[in-house]
């Protein structure tokens, strides 16, 4: 009989979930015998959970909100690029059981926007938000050599902390929404959570141009409300969370299996 290593993500909610379908994808694309489901784990249960899991033999997991910074403190090992998110998207259970956390969301980006030929190096980057999204690919970006990396965010002290915590690896700045240094900028990555709410940061309309390229991290069907805002602006590349979603999850399989997906 064939073996079938056990993997799930976890999170509260977790229904909307579309991990199970991506992995279940990549395992057949690479031929890898595994099961993958969604547990929607309580809110106050999150490490007995984990270790009942183990306990059952499971192989892995992806840990979705509210539990990244939980993770992060519970695995035993965490990779350089986790140690700087200070969250955890991707636990591996090692051979003898002790855990693995790693962070994928930022190299989840940086192949995004690879494959639609944005490279970063020397360009000017404005970062909306300063949240766990915002954090997790912080390093990552400085790791492709901007220019800089402007973070804004609406309470702006939390972007000023970001800035003097990343200060080490590239030029960082910060500001609240309305002080953005006045200049076009050539990548724009929302990091907010406003297009969930239809909304869009309240920035000026003169930081966006026609070579702008505008990302927004969410994702829905059809334009965000962001990308739409940017494209009445002019801008033409507009670049939505969804192929980011499927490439941190390739790189999770990766951590997990040790196979490339194509
Ligand atoms: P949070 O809810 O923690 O982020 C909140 C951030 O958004 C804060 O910086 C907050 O500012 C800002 N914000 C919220 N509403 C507004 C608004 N109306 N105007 C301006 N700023 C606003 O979320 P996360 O950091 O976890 O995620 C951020 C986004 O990234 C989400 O949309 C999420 O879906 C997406 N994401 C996508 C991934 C992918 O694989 N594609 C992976 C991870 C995240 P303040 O601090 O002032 O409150």
């Amino acid at each position: 009989m064939t073996n079938v290593d056990k993997y799930a993500v976890l999170g509260n909610p977790v229904e909307h979930s579309q991990s199970p379908t991506i992995h279940l994808q990549f395992a057949k694309q690479t031929q890898q015998h595994i099961d993958y489901e969604k547990i929607c784990v309580p809110q106050d249960d999150f490490t007995n959970t984990v270790k009942r899991l183990v306990a059952d033999g499971y192989r892995g997991f992806n840990i979705t909100l509210p539990f990244k910074q939980q993770a992060y403190q519970l695995v035993d090992q965490l990779t350089q690029r986790a140690k700087h998110a200070k969250a955890v998207n991707t636990i591996k259970v090692l051979d003898d059981k002790t855990l693995l956390g790693d962070n994928t969301d930022g190299v989840g980006l940086i192949t995004d926007l690879q494959q639609h030929h944005i490279t970063l190096n020397q360009k000017n980057v404005l970062l909306l938000g300063a949240s766990g999204a915002a954090r997790g690919i912080l390093y990552p970006l400085l790791q492709q050599s901007p220019a800089l990396i402007h973070i804004a965010n609406r309470s702006p002290d939390k972007a000023n902390r970001l800035a003097k915590e990343f200060s080490a690896f590239g030029t960082v700045s910060s500001s609240d929404l309305s002080s953005i240094p006045s200049q076009t900028f050539d990548v724009i990555l929302n990091a907010t959570s406003a297009s969930v709410e239809g909304q869009v940061p309240a920035i000026a309309n003169s930081l966006i141009g026609a070579e702008s390229v505008c990302y927004d991290l969410y994702y829905q069907q059809g334009l965000t409300s962001f990308l739409r805002w940017c494209q009445q602006q002019g801008a033409k590349t507009l670049i939505d969370g969804h192929g980011m979603l499927i490439q941190q999850a390739a790189e999770s399989f990766y951590v997990w299996r040790g196979v490339k997906v194509s």
